[in-house]
């Protein structure tokens, strides 16, 4: 159901807004109704609205000034504002206009013209709405995978950078998984590359599902994921990845070709760390845990451990199986 489009009445003249809101309300407006220029700051800033009709002169600021200080904020750009002057001053309605209103009417108005002016302010706000949406869909396309629907590669590389300056700049931990399926190519292979497909959209969601709102979880590249974890020690990073692999080697993974089993490899690093410069070294860091998990077996989670003084670690709950291992990094 698409909101409804909000007139707000800024005037003093209680005639005058009543008359108005008839109008409005007559043609199927919803309206709110303002006093005073502080009434209308405190209002207008905090809640929604589509269009304005401004009275230049309200008792404590001009009107044009107002429409001045709606239209410098960035959020209201999409919004109209029509002024209401109170005579057929040619330079008032050059300056309100100036200064910020987009349309004007000089009182005593005649209601067709008010209601036309109206219509034609909604349909330039509807126009904006929807160029704002094409745009918000755009912004999303371009930083997220088609298949998955996760962010991509290229997202993830800029957050990290981001993330990585942030966590060095307040020393803050930072922990990166790096995610692989195992032996991925046997699936696709053996239940063709549509089977595949789904079990990459079906990890993608078990990995969405399990993160925190601050984390961000990308397909790094073909088969691989990467999870950042911001404000995360290795430790709770650990047991992040923990939990996806034992949820993927616990259930398998419904496709169209049936149930699935399905093993991830994971190598795990953290900020800060004593090898650990730069956000590249700091994939790298997580790529050579996640080479040792694959070497050492795979659905295993390795970690890359700071070197001063921390020794050889397990986290409980210890797996069943031998699937996994902490080493030294
Ligand atoms: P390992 O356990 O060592 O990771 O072995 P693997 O088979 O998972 O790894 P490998 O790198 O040999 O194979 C990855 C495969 O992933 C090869 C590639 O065709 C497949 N792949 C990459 N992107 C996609 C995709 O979007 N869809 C499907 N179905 N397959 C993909
Ligand atoms: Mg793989
Ligand atoms: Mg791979």
């Amino acid at each position: 159901m698409p909101s409804p489009f909000i007139i707000a009445i800024v005037d003093d003249d209680a005639a005058i807004r009543r008359l108005v809101r008839l109008i409005l309300h007559r043609a199927g407006y919803e309206t709110i109704e303002l006093t005073t220029g502080e009434e209308a700051r405190q209002v207008l800033w905090n809640e929604p609205w589509d269009l304005a009709i401004l009275d230049r002169k309200l008792p404590d600021l001009d009107g044009a000034l107002l429409a001045h200080e709606l239209k410098s904020q960035n959020d209201f750009r999409a919004r109209y504002i029509i002024m209401l002057t109170g005579e057929a001053d040619q330079e008032d309605k050059v300056e309100g206009l100036e200064l910020g209103a987009d349309d004007y009417i000089t009182k005593p108005f005649q209601y067709p013209e008010l209601l036309a002016r109206v219509r034609a302010g909604k349909r330039i706000v509807d126009l904006q709405k929807e160029l704002i949406e094409t745009n918000k869909r755009l912004e999303l396309l371009s930083i997220t995978d088609g298949l998955t629907r996760l962010y991509n590669h290229r997202y993830f590389q800029d957050e990290l950078a981001r993330a990585f300056d942030e966590s060095k700049r307040y020393n803050r931990p930072l922990s990166l998984a790096m995610i692989d399926i195992d032996f991925f190519k046997k699936i696709n292979d053996t239940h063709g590359h549509a089977t595949g497909d789904e079990v990459l959209k079906a990890v993608s969601k078990l990995m969405s599902d399990s993160v925190r709102s601050t984390d961000l979880v990308a397909r790094y590249g073909g088969e691989e994921f990467a999870v950042m974890m911001p404000e995360t020690e290795l430790d709770d990073a650990l047991v992040f990845a923990e939990k996806i692999r034992s949820l993927l080697e616990g259930e398998p993974v419904p496709t169209q070709a049936g149930p699935l089993p399905v093993t991830v490899s994971i190598g795990v690093t953290s900020v800060p760390h004593s090898r650990v410069h730069s956000p590249k070294e700091m994939v790298v860091s997580a790529d050579r845990a996640l080479y040792r998990a694959k070497k050492t077996g795979r659905n295993r989670v390795e970690a890359e451990r700071r070197r001063e003084g921390l020794s050889r670690k397990t986290i409980s709950p210890a797996p069943s199986s031998a699937s996994r291992s902490l080493t030294e990094g």
